[in-house]
């Protein structure tokens, strides 16, 4: 499904969306005593209530592990099958499912070591992993001072970023790598993370900042949708992601 290309694209964007949304409120407010904006206004209000936009379609659950159930889910189910599967080589595994987590998705702890093990997740479908992504990844372990990493992705590395994972000893687990220690764990546990993907709306994104499924919005131009934060109204969380 195409909107899962962009996510990641959107994810980076999200960042810098602040400072736009703050020019555009400045030279908003600058007009709010121009008689023009007023008529607008109440023009808005007397438009009827258009009919909420159609719900992308939900995709069949596979019935065994592939490819197509990463495509399938949303980033947070993506998180949530990785932390399943660490956790079922026997480490407790921590996430944390929204808010700033500093670089760090899921922290693994084993009873043979004295230090924990991060893991950072990247839903990408088709966007390649970077050597840039590996880089900051290796600042978040020295800032721990810890040694070990995992960086797992639904999508591919660079050549560049293998190399660099290789010399500074991330553990790089790719969609193939990933395909393939699920392969190795047995049918039960296969099955228990296959349920983890598939868990309730498992194919609406998660607000990155409030934890909460997005729901699907309109512009107000009616052009197009566009995934916004449920908790909009409320918090004036302004969170959003492209539905391609
Ligand atoms: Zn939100």
């Amino acid at each position: 499904m195409g909107w899962r290309d962009v996510i990641g694209a959107v994810l980076d964007a999200t960042a810098a969306a602040p400072a736009r949304q703050a020019s555009r409120t400045t030279s908003a407010n600058n007009k709010a005593s121009a008689p023009a904006s007023d008529t607008k206004a109440s023009l808005a209000r007397q438009r009827p209530a258009k009919p909420a936009p159609p719900e992308p379609e939900r995709p069949t659950p596979e019935r065994a592990w592939s490819a197509a159930v990463f495509d399938h889910i949303e980033w947070r189910r993506f998180e949530a099958v990785c932390e399943a599967l660490f956790a079922q080589s026997g480490m407790r595994a921590e996430s944390q499912s929204h808010g700033a987590d500093g670089g760090v998705d899921i922290w693994l702890y084993s009873q043979h070591s004295d230090k924990p093990m991060i893991v950072q997740c990247k839903h990408w479908k088709k966007r390649v992993v970077g050597v840039k992504e590996l880089r900051e990844f290796y600042g978040v372990l020295k800032s721990h001072d810890l040694t070990y990493g995992t960086f797992a992705t639904s999508s591919t590395f660079s050549s560049d970023a293998l190399a660099f994972a290789k010399s500074n000893r991330i553990n790089a687990q790719d969609r193939e790598g990933l395909l393939r220690l699920i392969a190795g764990r047995s049918t039960e546990q296969q099955q228990a993370l296959l349920d983890t993907a598939y868990e309730c709306e498992y194919w609406k994104p998660t607000c990155v900042k409030c934890g909460v499924k997005m729901v699907l919005r309109e512009k107000k131009d009616g052009s197009s949708s566009f995934w916004g934060c449920a908790n909009y109204g409320k918090t004036r969380c302004n969170s959003m992601m492209k539905v391609a």
